[in-house]
């Protein structure tokens, strides 16, 4: 079973073709994972197998720690690319994100301009109006959306609140195409059941959807680790590369990340 657990509240840097030198900004607590959603994707595992027993770092401890990051990466002649929101769970969940990103800011144009802030989102927390505000200042807001079926919202990324996918339409639209979408493709079964969302039942009515909402990008990509579910396979190269070329097709820039 796959557990990666990460350091909070920097991790990194992390060197990636697609994006270079990428700093990670982990606002869950280091020993654990707290999420909204549950997914059985999940590369930190299910929440109930990894309950933090420490706090969620502050405000201040990010800043902080980000800022004493940024020095020595500075005096080692290797600034980050982006600054990247992502770790163990769901970032807008902190109490104080909105805060955090204001921050986060400062300091990029403090130490690095040039880098992006980025955040990646399951987007069930951009009904918060501070949450919205502050993705709206950030370079890369990506926020996940899965499926628009509910039962398969319900099956493989269980959130544990009302979710409410055309609630979730609507406020992604509020983004007035800042906003880059983040989907999942996959194959297999989980509990017996088939978790496969790449037929046109699930494709059609998902790109309909893409299109209403407008988003300046689209990333698709498919299970790349190991994950607490078994049964679950990647989507085909081939399937994403369709997806993604009709996606391109209606007019929207889409990347496939296999
Ligand atoms: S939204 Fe992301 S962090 Fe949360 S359970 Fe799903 S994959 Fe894991």
């Amino acid at each position: 079973m796959s557990t990666i657990i990460y350091p909070s509240p920097i991790f990194g840097p992390v060197h990636s073709r697609r994006l270079g030198i990428s700093l990670g900004i982990n606002l869950l607590p280091a020993d654990g994972k707290v999420c909204s959603f549950d997914c059985i994707y999940c590369e930190c595992g299910f929440n109930e197998d990894h309950r933090p027993t420490l706090p969620l770092p502050t405000r201040e401890l990010v800043a902080e720690r980000l800022e004493a990051k940024l020095k020595e990466m500075n005096t080692e002649g290797q600034l980050p690319d982006v600054l990247t929101f992502a770790g163990n769970g769901e970032p807008t969940c902190h109490p104080h994100f909105a805060e955090i990103i204001d921050d986060t800011i400062r300091l990029r144009d403090q130490y690095c301009p040039k880098a992006k802030v980025s955040v990646l989102s399951n987007s069930t927390m951009i009904h918060r109006q501070q949450v919205h505000d502050a993705l709206m200042k950030v370079d890369n807001n990506i926020l996940k959306l899965d499926t628009v079926d509910p039962i398969y919202i319900n099956k493989v990324d269980h959130p544990n609140g009302t979710y409410d996918v055309a609630q979730i339409i609507d406020r992604l639209k509020a983004f007035n195409g800042h906003v880059i979408i983040q989907t999942m493709f996959m194959r297999g079964e989980a509990a017996g059941e088939s978790v496969d969302n790449t037929g046109e039942e699930y494709v059609g009515p998902w790109l309909e959807a893409v299109k209403e909402i407008k988003p300046q990008q689209v990333m698709i990509y498919t299970i790349d680790r190991e994950t607490p579910t078994m049964g679950l396979q990647k989507a085909t190269h081939e399937q994403l590369d369709e997806i993604r070329d009709r996606v391109i097709a209606a007019g929207i820039p889409c990347s496939a990340s296999y």
